[in-house]
Formats: C-alpha cells, structure tokens, sequence
C-alpha cells in the first residue's frame, strides 16, 4: 500500500512538474515575441468574429477547468484510497482464519518457507497442536459452542505461545505454533509446556465446563534442504505418537515415526470399508472362575482379517478408530456379531466388550446397545462392559452416567487396566462398579517380584470390601494362576486358559484344573 501510494504521488508531481514547465515554456515565447500584442492586433482586425469574446470566456473558463481538475482528482484519489484498502482487507482475510483472527495455513506456510532457508544457521521450532474428541463436542454441543472453544482455545495459546511465535489455525481442530529465536533448550521445553498447560485447566462456554485436551507434535528443523510439507508431517507424526499415548503433552519427532503416521492413515482409510464388510470379528477369550475352575464367559476382542490371510492386532486400529470417529460404528459391528453368536452359547455364559472413551458422547450408545441386544433375544444381563482406566480422567461426570445407564439395565461394568492409571483408587470410590480387572503388568513377574505380589494381595482385598469381583489379566502360568488363587482373586483369563479365538474355546484346561 505504501508503495502503490509513493508511487502515486511521485506520478503526480511529475505531471505537475511537466504541465508547469510546458505553460512556463508557452509564456516566456508569448512574452518574447508580444505574442499577445499580435492576438489583440488581430483581434481588431476581425472584429465580426467575436474573438475578444472568445478570448475572455477562454480566460474565465480556466479556473473553472482547474476547479474541476482538483474536485475530479480528488475524488479519484479517494476512490483509489478505497480500493487500495480493500484490497488490503482483502488480502488480509485471504491470510488470516476469520473465526480466530489467527494467520491460516497458507500464511504459516509462507512463513515456514522463510524460516526453511536460513534453518542451518537459525534452527527453528514447529509445534502441531491437535486438540482430541472435537469432533464429539461439536456433534453434542453444537457449531455455537465448538467454534467458541476454539476461539477461546486460540487466545489462550497466543498467550502461551509469547513473543517471536506464530500460532495459526490449520484446520478445524488443529493449530500450529512456529518458534523462532529460542535461546536455549531450555527456554524451548519451558515454551512448549505452556502449550500443553492451556488444556489443563477447562473452559466455561456457555454455562457450562469443557475439559479439552490435546496432543502436541513437535519437530526441530535444521536443514534448510527440508520441504514446508517435510517440517509439517514430522511434527504431524510426533503428535500422533502423543495421541496414542492417551495422555496429552508434547513429544518430539524421532526418524521412523513418519512412517508409523503413514501406517495409520492406510489403516484409518481402509478402516470404514472393514467394519461395513464385517471383517473385523469378534474374538473370544475365556473367562474362568478361580474357585472352580470353570469357565463363566467370555472377553470380546476384536481382530482384522486382512485380504492376504493375516489378522490385524486391536492396537494397530483401536486408536486410529478412535481419531477418525468410527469406533461407534466398531462397537455396535462387535456387539452384533457378537450377539448373533451368544444366543447359540448356553444361557449362563457372560460376554465382555471393551468401552472405548471416544464413546462416551454417544448419546444413543445404551439405546442402541439394548436394541442390538434384543435383536438377538440376548439378555442384557448377560452382557459386561469393561472401562479403561485412562478413560476415566477425561470425563468422569460422563463415565459416571453411562455406568448408571448400564447398570440400569442389568449390564455389569468393570474397571479394565487397573494400576495403569494415575487415579484408580478415586475411580473405584467415586464410580459404582461390579468388577475390577487387575492389569497383566502385574502379573507376568509375579513369582519374581515381591512388589506385584503385595499390589495384587492388597487390591484384592480392598475390592473385596468395597463388594468388588477380582479379574486377574494375563495368567499365563499355573505358578501365576496358584499365587492369584492364593490371594483369593475370583476371576482368571490369561494363555493360560486359553487365548482370544474365533470359535468360542471350551478350555479344557480349566476344566482339569479345576478337578
Ligand atoms: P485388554 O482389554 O486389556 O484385553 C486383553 C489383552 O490381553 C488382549 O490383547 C489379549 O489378547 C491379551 N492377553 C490375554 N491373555 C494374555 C496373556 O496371558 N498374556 C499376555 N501377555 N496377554 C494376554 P488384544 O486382543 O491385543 O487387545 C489389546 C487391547 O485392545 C485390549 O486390551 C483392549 O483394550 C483393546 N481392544 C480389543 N478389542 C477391542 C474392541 O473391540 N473395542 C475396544 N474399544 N477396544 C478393544
Ligand atoms: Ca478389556
Ligand atoms: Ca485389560
């Protein structure tokens, strides 16, 4: 704008100057040959033509002409003011997100461009900021309300991010923070943990309390030999890393993780098509009673055939189905299959599916869960639903209601991955459930470490008097299986028993175990 303006200016002055000195140039020859003196001469001369009339309205008409000249270019000069500054408006928004007033992709982009060619000499920081479940606000609260925690989401982090920084909003839940200038790593990590801060402490939108959290990707560029979409992708991979964990924070990008991101967006790609064709299927581990050694039902665990005959392990497409939403649609494929293939089992047999966090905003999950259930004609009570523990901490209003709803119901719930969490025995005082599963890290060095066993012992007893089932993970040893029966657990599943198979197992050797 500055420049379009000087320019003008310079424009305008030359002409000034070029009129001016043409009119001096005309005077000085009208003053050296009388050139006047002749006009009047001449005049006279031709009296009938009215010249002098001419000549006079010629004279009056000049600064009428000037008048108009200075109106007309003034108006043109606002006109062009005008138009100048809407383009600039323009140009602005085409770089900025309107929801936010934050730089958009394209303007970050351009920015990293820059930063890319002096990287050798002046490192530079990209951070990938992904905020988790969105989605499932935005589905359960609305547009209103997702786009003003995303507007509060963004002035929080332009606070955090500080100066030399440019945070921008890349797309509908995920933000950017490029950090130049750092002095020191120290300063850096300290920069990067006031990033995750801002999701620690939830946001008050419309009356009510949001928590939010997010995972931060973080790459530390070098080479200038690097691509904008390079930079992008190892900070993208590093925040997929951070996703799974579960955890919220930042992680920084390590070769091969870029691959690992590639991996998971095939998977997340041919994930729809997978559950639609039913090729993930339930899988089927025992359940066996301590006391007696017979088996009372069953976990649910999901497998993926693949084209080329191998099967897909749940922790290769339970996150991914968590990220792309489609862990729903998983569940209530499971619990169909599943349903379809109980009402053949006989009548005491119990079934376990696992609870995914990502399905704790699905307002028609036990609606839904009984109609699949009755479909079938199995009864609700024949049903188990197992809750992580690291579901818990993000939403434990929301756990606690839908425990209610299932309880109601008659289905049990039990708390899956117990110990692994940060929270547990908070989980089990403040939320009514029927069973606790001890987590399988506990017991594979059982024999060797006095410090599970003491853990086991004591947990079980605590359960116990709070009116909870014991289920002990991952027995896979009679040793094991003698300690935990020893500690008066009530439920065993491990290899022992048997693994997770298409066929429902009759596990014999829990039934000669329990002769
Ligand atoms: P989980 O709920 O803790 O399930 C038990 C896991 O322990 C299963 O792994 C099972 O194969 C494994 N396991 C069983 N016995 C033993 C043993 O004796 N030793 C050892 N080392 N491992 C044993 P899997 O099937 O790979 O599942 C992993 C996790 O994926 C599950 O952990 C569960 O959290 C999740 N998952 C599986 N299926 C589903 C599903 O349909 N929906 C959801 N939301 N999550 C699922
Ligand atoms: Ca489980
Ligand atoms: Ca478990």
């Amino acid at each position: 704008m500055q420049q379009t303006v000087t320019r003008l200016k310079k424009n305008a002055w030359l002409d000034g100057v070029v009129i001016f000195s043409f009119a001096a140039v005309l005077l000085a020859l009208f003053v050296q040959y009388d050139a006047f003196e002749y006009v009047v001469e001449f005049s006279d001369r031709h009296e009938a033509w009215e010249l002098d009339e001419i000549l006079t309205l010629l004279m009056v008409m000049s600064p009428a002409a000037a008048l108009f000249a200075w109106r007309r270019g003034r108006e043109t000069r606002e006109e062009l003011f005008g138009r100048i500054k809407a383009e600039q408006e323009a140009q602005k928004l085409s770089l900025h997100d309107p929801l936010t007033g934050l730089p958009n992709r394209q303007n970050i982009t351009e920015q990293i461009q820059r930063a890319l060619i002096t990287a050798d000499t002046a490192p530079f920081t990209l951070a990938l900021i992904d905020m988790d479940r969105f989605r499932d606000i935005n589905d359960l609260h609305g547009r209103g309300v997702a786009d003003r925690l995303l507007a509060a989401v963004a002035e929080r982090l332009a606070d955090a991010a500080g100066s030399g920084a440019t945070i921008s909003r890349l797309s509908s839940n995920e933000f950017a923070v490029l950090l130049l200038d750092l002095p020191s790593e120290k300063a850096l990590l300290s920069r990067l943990q006031s990033l995750a801060d801002c999701f620690l402490k939830p946001f008050e939108l419309a009356g009510k309390t949001f928590s939010c959290a997010a995972s931060i990707g973080v790459t530390h560029v070098t080479q200038p030999r690097l691509s904008v979409d390079d930079a992008l992708s190892q900070a993208d991979a590093a925040m997929h890393r951070m996703k799974a964990c579960g955890l919220g924070g930042f992680s920084f990008f390590e070769t091969g993780m870029e691959e690992a991101a590639l991996r998971r967006a095939r998977i997340g790609m041919e994930l729809a098509e997978a559950i639609g064709q039913d090729r993930i299927q339930p899988y089927y581990q025992p359940l066996v009673d301590l006391i007696n050694g017979r088996i009372i039902g069953y976990e649910v665990l999901a497998r993926w055939h693949l084209e080329d005959g191998c099967v897909r392990l749940p922790d290769d497409f339970i996150s991914v189905a968590e990220d792309t939403g489609l862990i729903n649609e998983l569940y209530y494929s499971m619990l169909r299959q599943t349903a379809q293939e109980v009402r053949h089992w006989p009548s005491d047999l119990t079934f376990a599916l696992n609870l995914s966090p990502a399905q704790f905003d699905d307002e028609w999950l036990v609606h839904k869960t009984l109609q699949i259930l009755a479909e079938a004609g199995v009864a609700p009570g024949r049903m188990e639903i197992e809750i992580t523990e690291s579901a818990l901490a993000n939403d434990i209003d929301r756990a606690r209601a839908i425990i209610r709803e299932f309880k109601r119901q008659r289905i049990q719930v039990a708390l899956d991955d117990f110990g692994t969490g940060y929270s547990s025995l908070r989980h089990l005082r403040e939320l009514d459930f029927d069973k606790l599963k001890i987590d399988r890290s506990f017991i594979h060095d059982l024999n060797a470490n006095p410090t599970s066993q003491m853990i086991v012992r004591s947990v079980t007893s605590l359960a116990h008097s709070l009116g909870l089932q014991v289920t002990v993970e991952g027995i896979d040893s009679l040793l094991n299986a003698d300690k935990v029966i020893g500690y008066g657990c009530d439920i065993g599943q491990g290899f022992l028993y048997g693994p997770p198979s298409r066929e429902r197992l009759e596990a014999s050797f829990a039934l000669e175990y329990a002769a």
